[in-house]
């Protein structure tokens, strides 16, 4: 048996053993003719990983092995996804041990599959077994003899791998399993399926997995190479994300992709008590598994960390067996929800995640001078993966009846904070509300709804109030914490999660001794404040209510097919929904004329919100009746609600009239975003993912490489999607881009790639950072007093008409003193200087995503749709600042309001507290546009999509001027 654990001195000589030529691992292939070989991809013959995977197995003959289907030794190279498929369906034609289901279907069509596998007894009865697992899941109304069935029962486990698409080898680990336990004939693997329901789900993101394969074997060539930085381990956009780019272990608790909604259904229908989700790493790293590093989201199961140490310590004997490498608890903390294993671990699952050093399929030498092949990197997988299971199997009684009490707890009366409820008042923004309630069912979570008006104790708001007592509407929504997924309701809807001391400790002390942070990732991320939705927790048991089902979120009734009588004079759709800015842009791009309201008004008999928008027929070209088909095709599409305008006339004084100024004509836009190399793949995704899926404008992708080969003027709207490498490219294009501003384009800037447009960096914008500011602080403070003053003015009416009152007789020495006390107090309220040092120790404690209260410029074209509070994501350290005549639409809020969620060092509130947010400035006749955050941060922070959305169809034509053609 040949290791793969190669002393680096041998390495030469091995390579030499089969080829005779110092660089050629195989014969130098003819360029034409019959001697013809394509380029061998995988694992090298020479470096053959050959030890078993299963020492000394025997298996069924009848059952297809994998080697057979593949054409290679299971694991010596990247298997297709449509490969994985082939072998489990090749196993289940030929086995009763296993079932194979396709669930879903990628955003490229690809089939996403589960293979139960059992023993045939148990197969012949999944059906009755997975309702069994349901009744554990939610045991209201089980009976004691019921429970003490399912519990003699077999228990599930859930073993799911590579949802980065190019972490490849846990895929291959997939089928090595499927194949071992499908076709394994001794006792250890029989009696392990008396005993457990093993469900594979053998790839997560094929989509991912495809474009890294391509990647990988359109770089691969004949000749080998260890290194395991080169390309040839692919190149943007990778394979971590989805179709989208999505990282889809980051996308469990909101579901915005097709894949994460099938898996919910799945895993949902299957109640596993183990749940895995295995990844790859570094290619220099060795093995983690889990117990996590803390610290433990307060809503999972007491349990988890006791499991995960049982689980651990078989998994660790199993790679002490082999003398590999591997630890836990040094990074991946047990604190978001949004993980995978979080996810299943708040159903009441153990989660556990696995991360083995990458190889991208082929061998690579390590920092040690070993050779770690691919096959090798499955054979690691696998052996974490069969210790799991021995785990539950051994465990079995104990799995399961701890997953029955951990249900119990959820659903009881007395269970700490089972008497909240979650309430969502309704709103105008139907779209966003639908969005966010589908999305609780779909994961299983009870929605409700009052059908009477109410009154709860103990209310907190979204956006940090408290009231002992609140009246809330009939129709409010409900979503109530005792229920079997009470986890997942508290985990996901809690507005404002805190570490415990002792986290909140270690973390600084990682911070100010070793100069980085120890969390893993955001630290906060609640629904409610990401749909900046108008919601409350509160105490409130006695509520009368319906169930709420998929059903009650019916689509909007289509307009009807035949032009209103008498033929209007326009049309209108209110501008709250987000659904309405789609129907602005197909109407655009329908080339109908467009206008937006900059103010509330009334027609037609009802109230319509400033942002709505305005077709009229006499502007249009073609009959009424041509114009309505072409408006009601836009509204279809979107889903929105037209209101035919009988009159132009106002109805009331506070109104304005349909053909005045008020109303705003948009300009079709013209939209370029940006891609490729330095872009940040996700970011660029979640954009991309949003123009396309939620606004249905039309856009181009362009190269960053390329910026300045392209005819800008072809585009009135440019995206720069967050990158902190971007600022070198834009140097370069940076007079083309200046000379397409000022000529009218809208250029919309996010996050690093906003920050390297500022004042002290390329210079295009006025915004500053404030690093680059702190000689110009009081400067921005006094501007912001003016800002806030502006919208809360108050009229001194005796000053205007008499001037100022009679100064007092007051003794000389007093007043000077009054003087002297004002000057000071002036001091007191200019903010201390700040030296460069200090401000670069304070930026160490930047936030890793917090949650941060906006204020809302109510008046700016770019925030129609949102009311004056936005919570809005932050992370990083750069702060904006920014002063007329650039105008601030999002504002931070002062430092003592400032913090809505997540972990914010006092250093980080005093540097963000006032600071920019969202900027629209002019420049010439077009305009610039900078948000400090990631707008559509993974695909679910609806509110502020909502303002890049605006950014882009409502840009060209309300902060940017086109020329008017003639
Ligand atoms: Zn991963």
């Amino acid at each position: 048996m040949k290791t793969a654990v190669l002393d680096l001195a041998l390495v030469p000589l091995i390579l030499g053993c089969s080829a005779p030529t110092s660089t050629a691992q195989e014969p130098r292939p003819a360029a034409q003719g019959q001697d013809f070989r394509p380029i061998r991809f995988g694992d090298p013959e020479p470096l053959a990983y050959d030890a078993p995977f299963f020492p000394g197995a025997k298996y069924d003959a009848k059952v297809p092995t994998p080697d057979g289907v593949l054409g290679q030794a299971q694991g010596t190279r990247l298997s297709h996804h449509a490969e994985l498929l082939a072998c489990l369906r090749a196993m289940d034609a030929q086995s009763e041990r296993l079932r194979v289901e396709t669930f879903a279907r990628t955003h490229e069509g690809r089939e996403l599959v589960w293979a139960a596998i059992s023993s045939p007894a148990n197969l012949a009865r999944l059906d009755a077994i997975r309702a069994d697992m349901a009744k554990l899941y939610d045991p209201r109304g089980l009976t004691e003899a019921e429970s003490e069935r399912i519990l003699a029962g077999p228990a599930v486990a859930w073993m799911g791998y590579s949802i980065h698409g190019d972490e490849l080898s846990g895929a291959d680990a997939a089928i090595a399993l499927a194949y071992h336990l499908v076709a394994g004939q001794d006792r250890d693997v029989t009696e392990l399926l008396d005993q457990l329901v093993v469900v594979i789900d053998p790839c997560l993101n094929p989509d991912g997995r495809e474009r890294i394969i391509g990647l990988v074997e359109q770089s691969a060539g004949r000749t080998p190479n260890l290194d395991y930085a080169s390309m040839q381990r692919g190149r943007w956009p990778y394979g971590r994300g989805n179709h989208y780019l999505f990282d889809m272990n980051r996308d469990w608790m909101a579901g915005t992709q097709p894949e994460t909604r099938g898996r919910w259904r799945a895993v949902l229908s299957f109640h596993p008590q183990l749940f895995v989700d295995a990844h790859e790493m570094g290619s220099q790293d060795t093995f983690l598994f889990y117990p996590q590093a803390k610290p433990y989201n307060p809503n999972l199961p007491p349990t988890q960390l006791a499991w995960n140490q049982r689980y651990g310590a078989d998994a660790a004997a199993a790679f002490d067996a082999h003398g590999w490498a591997y630890y836990t608890r040094e990074w991946a903390d047990a604190w978001g929800p949004f993980y995978s294993d979080a996810w299943a671990a708040l159903t009441g699952a153990t989660g556990i995640l696995y991360e083995q050093a990458a190889t991208y399929g082929s061998p690579l030498q390590r920092e040690s001078g070993t050779i770690l092949t691919y096959r090798e990197a499955v054979h690691h997988q696998l052996t974490a993966s069969w210790a799991n299971l021995g785990t539950l199997r051994a465990n079995r009684a104990q799995a399961l009846s701890d997953y029955l009490a951990n249900a119990r707890r959820n659903v009881a009366a007395d269970t700490p904070g089972n008497e909240r409820l979650f309430v969502l008042r309704p709103g105008p923004n139907r779209r966003r509300e639908q969005d966010f309630l589908r999305s609780l069912l779909d994961q299983g979570i009870a929605v409700e709804r009052a059908t009477a008006e109410f009154t709860a104790a103990n209310a907190v708001h979204a956006e940090g109030a408290k009231a002992d007592s609140v009246v809330f509407p009939a129709g409010s929504y409900l979503i109530a914490a005792r229920q079997p997924a009470r986890a997942q309701v508290r985990a996901f809807l809690d507005f404002d999660p805190r570490y415990d001391k002792e986290a909140l400790q270690a973390e600084r002390e990682e911070l100010e001794q070793k100069g980085r942070s120890k969390a893993y990732d955001v630290t906060s991320w609640s629904l409610a404040h990401a749909f900046d939705l108008d919601a409350s927790w509160c105490d409130a048991l006695e509520v009368p209510r319906v169930a709420v089902g998929a059903p009650d979120l019916a689509p909007r009734p289509a307009p009807p097919e035949a032009l209103a009588t008498p033929v209007p004079v326009g049309w209108l759709v209110d501008g709250t929904d987000d659904d309405a800015l789609s129907f602005a842009a197909r109407a655009l791009e329908a080339g109908l004329a467009v206008h937006w309201a900059d103010e509330a008004f009334h027609a037609a008999g009802r109230a319509f919100a400033r942002g709505s928008f305005l077709v009229r027929r006499g502007e249009n070209t073609g009959t009424p009746e041509e114009i309505w088909q072409r408006v009601r095709a836009a509204a279809l599409a979107s889903g929105v609600e037209v209101v035919p305008a009988p009159t132009g006339r106002a109805p009331d004084e506070d109104s304005a009239d349909l053909g005045g100024q008020h109303f705003r004509l948009l300009a079709r836009p013209r939209v370029a975003l940006l891609s490729n190399a330095p872009v940040s793949t996700d970011a660029y995704g979640h954009l991309w993912h949003h123009l396309d899926t939620r606004v249905g404008v039309p856009f181009s992708i362009l190269d960053a490489q390329q910026l300045g080969s392209y005819d800008l003027r072809r585009y009135n709207v440019l995206v720069l999607p967050p990158s902190d490498g971007l600022r070198e490219v834009l140097a370069e294009a940076k007079d083309e881009l200046a000379a397409w501003i000022e000529s009218g384009g809208t250029l919309i800037a996010c996050a690093d790639s906003a920050a390297a447009l500022t004042k002290g960096r390329l210079g295009l914008s006025q915004v500053a950072l404030r690093q680059d500011a702190l000689e110009d602080l009081a400067s921005y403070a006094k501007a912001v007093e003016r800002e806030r003053g502006a919208r809360a003015v108050v009229v001194d009416e005796a000053l205007v008409w008499d001037g100022p009152p009679p100064k007092k007789d007051e003794p000389a020495a007093e007043g000077a003193d009054e003087k002297e006390k004002e000057k000071e107090k002036k001091k007191d309220d200019e903010p201390a200087k700040v030296l460069p040092e200090d401000d670069a120790r304070a930026r160490l404690f930047s936030p890793q995503g917090v949650t941060l209260r906006g204020l809302v410029d109510p008046l700016s074209w770019i925030t129609s749709g949102s009311d004056d509070v936005m919570p809005v994501m932050v992370s990083g350290s750069d702060v904006f600042l920014s002063k007329e005549p650039v105008r601030t639409a999002v504002r931070l809020a002062p430092a003592s309001e400032l913090r809505l969620a997540g972990l914010l060092w006092p250093e980080a509130r005093a540097r963000l507290a006032d600071g920019a947010w969202l900027t629209v400035e002019r420049k010439g006749h077009g305009e610039i546009v900078l948000f400090a955050g990631a707008p559509a941060f993974r695909g679910y922070h609806e509110a502020s999509a909502r303002l890049f959305a605006n950014a882009v169809v409502l840009g060209p034509g309300l902060g940017a001027d086109q020329p008017i053609g003639w």
